[in-house]
């Protein structure tokens, strides 16, 4: 392999000499210091010198890191190629966020339809159609594909399909084409990790339940984090038996532990058969439908099975064992602060790396991986306060430090704490009760923790994360003037602090 700045010319010094200075400078090459009529070699050479790599960049994954990044870098004017061997997009676009969130605005008709009946709405629930819903949000992620493709084309990145296996440290395999590059960028994702036990065959992950053929009438689902949750809220919202399944105390963990009872309460009083300290044994299929047989001796049958237990780094076939880079005990590639991993040309970022696993981490690791390798600047992303939703009903927003966490770094901190019935469900009829929490390092006034289970969570949290960062106090949420009515001005006006018993 020939490297960037090692072309090596057969040429001997006299070839390169000129008769005059003149006749050197008209030549436009550079001139050796105090020897009239020779060349400065090394100037020239250098100047010459072209990468032999086929790209500066070549990315693998193109989700929404990868696909950042490579935007990005090619705007720079890197020479940039991304391979990618399922979907434009990747996991937000066609099996996450996106699809994740339509299937629960659908989920959210099903109450609003009961809701509007206590504002004078006579007529009873429409009947829903899974068909519908599915097919109108592939027709919809079709669209996003060809939009990423557009994005891509139109930076001049160049889009190779494909499952690319490292060869070596510049070097990616396509099938049997090889591309070098100066720098490689792992941007490959997670993937959902089903454990091994009888009858895992069964379980379906959430990569393929957006697209079921049919509406499972029961549902059970095995797992306790936002993903888990957020499907245990779709299909009770859609009108599926929906049971929900943790093997722990309380799910949501890392969560802050208020808004981790709240949402048990309230996930429990929506309908949906919520139970905690319980596993799976084993599945068969029964004469109608699966039969599971759980931890506690019990048995349920279900339509669908799906496994939200969490995931892992997309690695497999890419090569790693090529080249040196390190792997965490998770299993998730270990990088620096600049995203390099321990081999000095190859980078990662996303969830392949196993930080924050959200989109939005994922672009600004994308932008800031782009900026600093093609564009010469050095912004970093900062980590601290960054806002989070679990779309379950009502939503969860949180941002900052959960209690038990905030207690530790700061020692002293103050609470303060609401729960209470939305207007809207005054007449809706619907019980169902928001809860709001804030945390207050108490020695500087600093809020430094804000967690809310409750209507539009994830729309006001995310303003609430911009005082934040800007290290808004509880002084100036107090003399921020509310918008009533809404349930967000109780951010507001909470003004007594939270006495434990
Ligand atoms: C059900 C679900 C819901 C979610 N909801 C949210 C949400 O509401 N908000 C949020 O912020 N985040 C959400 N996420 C997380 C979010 O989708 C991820 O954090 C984000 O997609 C990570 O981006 P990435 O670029 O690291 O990887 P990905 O988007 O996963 O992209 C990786 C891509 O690499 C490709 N790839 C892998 N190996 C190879 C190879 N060898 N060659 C070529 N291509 C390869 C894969 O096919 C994939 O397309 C959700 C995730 C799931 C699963």
């Amino acid at each position: 392999m020939i490297k960037k700045n090692t072309l090596c010319l057969p040429v001997s010094i006299e070839l390169f000499s000129f008769a005059t200075d003149q006749a050197a400078h008209d030549s436009g090459l550079a001139m050796a210091p105090g020897k009239p009529g020779l060349l400065d070699l090394p100037t020239i050479f250098e100047e010459i010198a072209v990468s032999t790599f086929d790209y500066d960049l070549f990315v693998i994954g193109a989700g929404s890191g990868g696909v950042r990044a490579a935007r990005m870098a090619a705007g720079f004017g890197a020479r940039v190629a991304i391979a990618e061997h399922r979907y434009m997009g990747a996991t937000c676009v066609n099996v996450g966020c996106v699809p994740k969130k339509l299937y629960v605005y659908a989920a959210e008709y099903g109450k609003g339809f009961r809701d509007a009946r206590g504002f004078g709405w006579q007529s009873d629930a429409p009947r829903f159609d899974w068909t519908t819903l599915r097919d109108n949000k592939k027709a919809e992620i079709s669209r996003l594909n060809a939009i990423y493709d557009n994005l891509l084309d139109g930076a001049g990145a160049e889009v190779i399909n494909g499952r690319a296996r490292i060869v070596d440290p510049h070097t990616v395999a396509i099938g049997e084409t090889r591309y070098s590059a100066e720098k490689l960028l792992i941007a490959t994702g997670g993937w959902p990790h089903i454990p091994d036990f009888p009858g895992s065959e069964y379980a379906l992950s959430s990569n393929e339940i957006f697209d079921l053929d049919n509406f499972p009438e029961r549902v059970v689902i095995v797992g306790g984090g936002y993903i888990a949750v957020e499907f245990a809220g779709i299909f009770n919202g859609l009108g599926a038996h929906t049971t929900q399944l943790y093997r722990g105390p309380l799910f949501l963990r890392g969560f802050d532990t208020d808004i981790r009872a709240h949402a048990a309460q309230e996930i429990a009083r929506s309908g949906v058969d919520l139970r905690f300290e319980v596993n799976v044994t084993a599945i068969s299929q029964g004469d109608s439908g699966l039969d599971l047989q759980l931890t506690d001796g019990t048995a349920l049958q279900a339509d669908a099975v799906l496994y939200a237990t969490g995931r892992k780094a997309h690695l497999e076939g890419l090569g790693l064992e090529n080249v040196n880079v390190n792997v965490n005990g998770h299993g998730a590639i270990v990088v620096d602060e600049n995203y390099c991993t321990s081999e000095p040309s190859i980078f990662a970022l996303g969830d392949v790396t196993g930080g924050l696993e959200l989109t939005p981490v994922a672009l600004a690791e994308g932008m800031a991986f782009a900026r600093r390798n093609f564009g010469g600047l050095e912004k970093q992303v900062e980590y601290d306060f960054i806002p989070t939703a679990v779309f379950c009903q009502p939503t969860i927003g949180t941002v900052g430090f959960t209690e038990e966490e905030a207690r530790e770094k700061f020692g002293d901190i103050t609470l303060f704490k609401s729960s209470f019935r939305p207007m809207k469900h005054t007449l809706s009829g619907r019980d169902e009760k928001a809860f709001m929490k804030v945390i207050v390092d108490t020695a500087t006034d600093r809020v430094v923790g804000v967690h809310m289970m409750g209507p539009d969570a994830g729309e006001i949290i995310q303003g609430i994360a911009i005082a934040m960062r800007a290290g808004a106090t509880k002084a100036v949420f107090d003399s921020t003037i509310g918008i009533h009515p809404t349930t967000a001005e109780e951010f507001v006006t909470l003004r007594e602090p939270w006495l434990e018993d």
